[in-house]
């Protein structure tokens, strides 16, 4: 019955900028800090108090901009938004209305059926609020710390058409500003939030349905979930002639349903006015020229590049360019070893560590990986132990007895004992339920102290089970 109807989905994407200090005032931007530490009359808003706009902020949306193909807008103004609540003490957030910085720009996605190009409506500069914390005791807490941290409000036109395409954009963009250095991105510490605009509308109707607004959907799971029942809601709500109210809604992790929470506000409803406290955003066409010149280079230039060289997939390559740091240490650590593979494995599973480790201890560690001397999880394992302290890792592997058991006799008798241990697993095993592979597996691992060949003891346990029935 879903069958015949479409869904249009928009984004608002807010990204909090990396810069050193707030935007209006010198209070440090970092995560994580004791509450109301990192505030000053600027940023709590005490009367007189005046706001200076931070340069670097302004550099970082601009490279945004320039990256996505945006038109700059030489002259702008940040405006105030009249809004009460208890996260934002000014009671006004300082933002940009009319002209944003940047507008009218795009980023392709590559689908199934090809490229699609997403157009971006504008990407503008403001302030973030405040944060409530919630406790035990039913009280609410207000930490200021967040208020005045830099953002990009990204907003795109309604293109995307599926949610695998919202999924698509979304880890692209998040790419494009790592690569830039302009933002964290980390959605679990809410430097990337995302308001997901969700409509319906008949397949040959190209009229835009209503849409409603999910707003703060904090995983890329979430929004998943959060699309799919949203788009399903719609189409239930149109085949009962209910018709579709604009309304923003929350979408609940637990009953995995989206609820509505207001009724959508209009932009009157803001009392918007140009900052009166703030100049206009002059900028001269060199300085946007040089911001081009300079920027880094985007992953989606890297990839195909090199996916050749290294004969990688596309989605390992992807992931090495989300940070740039890691594809530069992976080509660093290639140049002493061809098993680009089993490096590439290693350095992505233990991506924030490896930045630690000097790029000839990666490639030895990949080559005794590919020659199957160490299983992956010893590989990882001297990861750990080579941030504490360096050492000769042939060496060590040889006198602590980390290689990787590939004797099959060895594992054989392993798998006989560990099945005499699960009788009960086998009878599940034998009733249908594969699962139940698990624990035996993980008992022959157990039993190697962790050093067997994974692919092997899989094999062998398999046959056995398949022996006894
Ligand atoms: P507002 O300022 O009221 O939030 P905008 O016009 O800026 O409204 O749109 C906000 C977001 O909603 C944009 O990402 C836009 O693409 C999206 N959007 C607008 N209309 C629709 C629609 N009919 N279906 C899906 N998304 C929409
Ligand atoms: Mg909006
Ligand atoms: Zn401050």
């Amino acid at each position: 019955m879903y069958k015949g109807y479409v869904m249009n989905i928009g984004l608002e994407v807010h990204v909090e900028l990396k810069t050193q200090s707030k935007i209006f005032c010198s209070c440090p931007t970092l995560y994580g800090a004791e509450p109301n530490t990192h505030v000053c009359p600027v940023c709590m808003a005490m009367p007189g108090a005046l706001p200076v706009l931070n340069k670097k902020a302004v550099e970082y949306a601009l490279m945004a901009g320039i990256a996505l193909d945006c038109e700059i807008n030489l002259e702008c103004k940040m405006d105030r938004k009249n809004y009460f609540y208890p996260d934002l003490p000014k009671a006004y957030q300082i933002s940009q209305y009319d002209v944003p910085l940047c507008k009218k720009g795009f980023l392709d996605i590559e689908t199934e059926s090809g490229n699609k190009r997403i157009r971006i409506n504008r990407i503008h500069l403001e302030e973030d609020a405040g944060k409530l914390i919630h406790n035990e005791k039913e009280e609410t807490l207000i930490d200021c710390n967040r208020c005045g941290v830099p953002l990009i409000e990204i907003v795109t036109e309604p293109d995307m058409e599926s949610r695998e395409e919202a999924d698509l954009f979304l880890n692209k963009l998040r790419t494009v500003l790592l690569n830039l250095g302009i933002s964290d991105c980390r959605m679990n510490e809410g430097s990337f939030r995302v308001d997901v605009n969700l409509s319906v509308r008949k397949q040959d109707n190209f009229e835009l349905g209503t849409r409603t607004e999910m707003k703060n959907l904090n995983s890329f799971a979430f929004i998943q979930k959060a699309i799919e029942y949203e788009f399903k809601r719609q189409v239930d709500s149109i085949t009962e002639n209910k018709p579709i109210e604009q309304e923003t809604r929350r979408y609940d992790e637990k009953s995995r349903k989206t609820f509505s929470m207001r009724k959508k506000e209009d932009a009157d409803d803001y009392r918007y006015f140009p900052d009166p406290d703030l100049v206009k955003i002059k900028l001269e066409r060199d300085y946007v020229e040089s911001i081009r010149k300079n920027l880094p280079e985007l992953a989606s230039k890297r990839k195909p590049q090199m996916m050749a060289k290294y004969e990688l997939s596309s989605y390992d390559c992807e992931m090495l360019l989300t940070d740039m740091e890691l594809a530069a240490l992976f080509e660093k650590a290639a140049e002493y070893t061809k098993s680009y593979k089993s490096l590439s494995n290693l350095i992505i599973s233990k991506k924030d560590s490896v930045l630690g480790i000097l790029p000839e201890k990666l490639a030895t560690i990949a080559n005794m990986s590919y020659k199957e001397l160490i299983n992956a999880m010893t590989a990882r394992k001297l990861i750990d132990m080579l941030l504490e302290k360096d050492f000769d890792i042939e060496k060590e592997v040889e006198e602590k007895q980390m290689g990787q058991i590939n004797d099959e006799k060895i594992l054989a008798e392993y798998a006989r004992q560990a099945l005499e241990m699960n009788k009960k697993a086998i009878e599940s095993y034998k009733k249908g339920n594969f699962q139940a592979i698990g624990p035996i597996i993980g008992q022959v691992m157990k039993l190697t102290r962790g050093y067997g060949n994974p692919e092997k003891i899989n094999d062998i346990v398999v046959k056995c089970l398949n022996d006894i029935s």
